[in-house]
């Protein structure tokens, strides 16, 4: 049985996440630690901190992760773009130690037409220094499966793979399964048989004990789009078997699996009290 939850807002601070999880019936939560759709931010202030831990120890949310900016690009070619990224990532790096949260999300990125060898190096030596200047975080960092497409990073498990490997660190950074990018991937989720497959092939190729957290969305459009547009559960074309499954996987017990889905608070509560009905016991 994996630890439900959705992504939470920080509006009026990343202290009032923690009592809006749980009223939306969470078990966990995902939250951003600034504004991920800005490169400037300003820095956390120290009482905001502490109310974000008790907060979270109050309301006895597990393994709580953070998602990175949207703008953070460690693949980009662009001398700027790549600079700020950088300078993003770090941050946010030290906001979610600071706050005691587990996990930090990423995207991949994009190499932007170079090629995906250059992209693999700048994105693995980013990750290497940024996390050989914090030798003792606790954080672990995971990077997010996407849908894919001619210039993602993150499509399939072989190319997550090879970052993982180019990088090294296995204990500071693992895998985060989105399951609406990784069907828009190309990977066949919607019956048990093609789950497990799917599961094969990322054990395979990476790892299971990478894996550590799913964001748990259906999709808007089909197999192989390579188009990332996220669906409340059962309404889209993955379908609810898949989630069934999933929530009650015990090899993902004490995983964290959170909503992205469309239609805000409302909709995460339906979605929420949807997949705890699917709970067997
Ligand atoms: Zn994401
Ligand atoms: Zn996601």
């Amino acid at each position: 049985m994996g630890l439900l939850g959705c992504h939470v807002s920080i509006s009026g601070g990343v202290q009032n996440a923690p009592l809006r999880a749980t009223a939306l019936g969470c078990e966990t939560m995902q939250i951003f630690t600034r504004n991920a759709r800005r490169w400037a931010s300003k820095a956390l202030e120290p009482e905001k901190i502490e109310d974000f831990k008790a907060g979270v120890k109050e309301q006895g949310l597990q393994e709580v992760m953070v998602h990175g900016s949207y703008l953070t690009n460690l693949a980009s070619p662009d001398p700027r773009i790549h600079s700020l990224s950088v300078t993003a990532f770090e941050d946010e790096l030290d906001r979610t130690e600071a706050l005691g949260i587990p996990y930090f999300v990423i995207h991949p990125g994009s190499h932007r037409g170079t090629s995906r060898s250059e992209g693999l190096r700048l994105l693995t030596s980013s990750l290497q220094k940024s996390l050989e200047a914090r030798p003792n975080y606790r954080s672990i960092l995971l990077l997010e499966t996407t849908a894919g497409g001619g210039k993602s990073m993150g499509g399939s498990f072989e190319l997550l793979a090879e970052i993982l490997d180019q990088t090294g660190k296995p204990d500071r950074i693992g895998v985060c399964f989105d399951t609406a990018h990784v069907f828009a991937a190309g990977y066949d989720i919607r019956t048990k048989a093609g789950f497990e497959e799917t599961l094969e092939g990322f054990d395979h190729q990476i790892g299971l004990e990478r894996l550590k957290a799913f964001h748990i969305n259906d999709s808007k459009t089909k197999l192989g789009s390579h188009h990332d547009v996220h669906e409340n559960i059962g309404q889209g074309h993955i379908g609810i078997e898949v989630f069934r499954f999933l929530v009650n996987d015990p090899r993902f017990k004490h995983h964290p699996m959170n909503l992205e889905t469309p239609g805000g608070d409302e909709a995460f509560r339906r979605n929420l009290q949807l997949l705890y009905n699917l709970r067997q016991s």
